[in-house]
């Protein structure tokens, strides 16, 4: 099967990646609409959380926090917003079950319907500060 985060769990295709466990990853979203937006997504493929275990679904979200935290702290972000889509009407895109963690900025005036394509330099070195930003 053809899945693009899944081609980034098994290595095969390149993710800024800023936490992992057993049974989750998360990494930067490749066409941010803000400094640091970022999926976490279990490591099990499945394409909407009505295909997860329940307590999958409880696992996933219980990580959201800590991320977050991490995330606001290295990008210096006001808060953040969540997003999480299923299906193809919910303009989910890929395929396979992720939680958006999108920084706000006070400064900034973000229009939510836009992404932004961020240089692959910049998204290293701010995967980097924010990997080391999760405790
Ligand atoms: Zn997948």
């Amino acid at each position: 099967m053809e899945c693009i985060f899944c081609d980034i769990l098994s290595g095969k295709r390149e993710g800024h990646i800023i936490y992992e466990d057993d049974l989750h990853v998360s990494f930067l979203d490749k066409y941010p609409i803000d400094t640091g937006h970022s999926l976490v997504i279990p490591r099990e493929h499945h394409e909407k959380i009505t295909d997860m275990d329940s307590i999958a679904v409880g696992q996933m979200f219980s990580l959201v926090p800590k991320i977050a935290t991490g995330i606001l702290s290295a990008t210096g972000a006001d808060a953040f917003s969540l997003g999480q889509n299923n299906g193809r009407a919910a303009k989910q895109i890929i395929p396979h079950v992720h939680v958006h963690i999108i920084p706000r900025y006070n400064h900034k005036g973000t229009i939510w319907t836009k992404r932004s394509i961020e240089k692959d330099d910049d998204l290293l070195r701010l995967a980097e500060k924010i990997k080391n930003s999760i405790t």
